[in-house]
């Protein structure tokens, strides 16, 4: 099974100039093919590739000889994937690549021309360059690495690794899970995972760099640099949110064997609440991400994924005497039966394990 890692480069000043040439060549050679076969209606890639030949020996173009070769090949290949997807109506035709938009080169792994360490990865032509989390795949087979320069300056390398599926020890536990907005996740025994605070906290920091761009000169030094400010908040928002979802998910599939969440309408349950629209979409992307990094963990190690009946009125039953009780919208379940006090997405995780169980 091939996975993927992104991790954050750092590269010395050295490594950045060379970082430039390399994204300069791949650009080179994306462009040359794409005018050559808007001029001679060639799109074989096989054909390109043996004109690269060609231009690595001629005196003009044969700078194109120092640069990563695989990164040329794959630029090749993009540009073939780019002209597939447009003859068969997926995408719009391949345009040139521009030197102001994101760079990016894919490199492949032979002869371990790529090796990654705890904090540095080292790559071809350029050596070992820092990087963070790099521990996590090390004992795994490469098979390519993209090097990406982003508009907001930061260098990152999405890594494609394979792994072998890695069963993770039984447990013998089972878990109900319900996914809402204040608390994502909150389990059947009580543990709550990612809260709204941190949604909430990142978003000001946006909305705060958002203020300070608006106020700032259009283009202006500054407007530039706050530009950049804010893409890196952006960043990090994205960075933020999908490392903690993965550490939650990886926690739930290690400690349960079989894991039973409702079949939920994620735009639904969203559009029920009051919410700003930062918040909306970081909710709706977010959510989104727990179920499919849970569907696929479960798969990957060997657990069970057990969704459970829409309608099933999960949050309006008492976990403890089984009646139902319209509760509003406050975040505490009071059972007017029972006198049960509890709170409203235990209840609900508890009820949803309780199902899943008595419906297997
Ligand atoms: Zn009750």
């Amino acid at each position: 099974m091939e996975k993927g890692l992104k991790i954050r480069l750092y590269p010395n000043k050295n490594q950045i100039s060379l970082l430039n040439i390399i994204f300069g060549h791949a650009r080179f050679v994306y462009n040359y093919f794409l005018d050559y076969s808007k001029r001679t209606k060639d799109y074989k890639y096989t054909n390109w590739s043996k004109i690269l030949t060609d231009l690595k020996n001629s005196d003009s173009t044969s700078f194109l000889k120092n640069a990563d070769k695989f990164a040329l090949q794959n630029s090749l290949r993009n540009l073939a994937t780019a002209y597939a997807n447009f003859f068969s109506k997926r995408t719009n035709e391949p345009v040139f690549k521009k030197k102001h938009n994101e760079q990016s080169y894919r490199t492949n792994f032979t002869n371990n021309n790529i090796v990654l360490y705890e904090n540095s990865i080292k790559l071809p032509k350029l050596g070992n360059v820092k990087c963070k989390y790099g521990k996590d795949i090390q004992k795994n087979k490469i098979i390519s690495v993209t090097i990406k320069l982003l508009k907001s300056g930061i260098y990152e390398a999405s890594i494609i690794y394979e792994c072998e599926e890695m069963m993770l020890p039984k447990t013998g536990n089972s878990v109900g899970i319900d996914l809402g907005v204040r608390k994502l996740i909150t389990t059947s025994d009580g543990n709550t995972y990612i809260s709204d605070l941190d949604i909430d906290r990142i978003n000001n920091k946006i909305r705060k760099e958002q203020r300070r761009l608006s106020r700032c000169e259009l283009h202006s030094k500054n407007y530039n640099k706050q530009r950049k400010k804010l893409a890196k908040v952006y960043q990090y928002k994205d960075n933020y949110m999908l490392d903690t979802i993965h550490k939650a998910t990886k926690a739930i599939v290690e400690k349960y064997d079989v894991i039973y969440m409702e079949d939920l309408d994620i735009k639904d349950l969203i559009k029920k609440q009051k919410l700003k629209i930062h918040k909306r979409k970081m909710l709706l992307s977010s959510l989104g991400q727990i179920t499919t990094l849970l569907k696929y963990k479960c798969e990957c190690y060997g657990k069970e994924l057990k969704k459970i009946e829409r309608y099933y009125p999960s949050s309006q039953t008492c976990s403890n005497c089984g009646k139902t009780y319209k509760v509003g919208k406050s975040e505490t379940y009071r059972c007017p039966h029972c006198k049960l006090i509890i709170d409203r997405d235990y209840n609900a995780a508890i009820n949803i394990l309780n199902y899943g169980l008595a419906h297997n």
